[in-house]
């Protein structure tokens, strides 16, 4: 349910301080002290799951639908030109907190995040061959 050295957990369970902003029974919304834009929050399970591989679909209902709240939130009172969502699955997807969250990122015309990959055509051989070890 909770873990004893996780962070997340113990904002939850408000042994740690956070600027918190919005809360059901199954999810902790709070700001994120490192922003990436200025309303950059996180959106996390009160129950801990380690990531995206881990959390039970009830925890990830809640926490996807309490992310679309606080979103909506966010355009109304923040006003800002769009918002991402991210999800980070594991280190070498940049998870550094091991209690599954959702960024809730603002996003304004002229600010400095860019994309982290440069689009541009994939080989289709390959596209095709990861498809066949997808698909169901
Ligand atoms: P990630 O790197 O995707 O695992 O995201 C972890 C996020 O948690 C980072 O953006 C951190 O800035 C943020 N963070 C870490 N500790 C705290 C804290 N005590 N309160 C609020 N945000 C935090
Ligand atoms: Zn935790």
């Amino acid at each position: 349910m909770s873990e004893p050295d996780c962070i997340f957990c113990k904002i939850v369970a408000g042994e740690l301080p956070s600027q918190q902003v919005d809360e059901d029974a199954l999810t902790v919304a709070f700001m994120d002290i490192n922003p990436a834009t200025r309303g950059h929050a996180l959106v996390i399970p009160r129950r801990h799951s380690k990531d995206l591989i881990e959390i039970d679909a009830e925890d990830l209902q809640a926490t996807v639908l309490a992310a679309q709240r606080l979103a909506r939130t966010m355009r109304e009172r923040l006003e800002p030109d769009g918002i991402n969502l991210l999800n980070s699955c594991g280190p070498a997807a940049w998870q550094t907190v091991f209690h599954f969250h959702i960024h809730v990122i603002p996003r304004y015309a002229g600010d400095p995040l860019r994309l982290p990959w440069t689009p541009g055509p994939g080989d289709a051989d390959e596209i095709a061959a990861t498809a066949e070890q997808l698909r169901r």
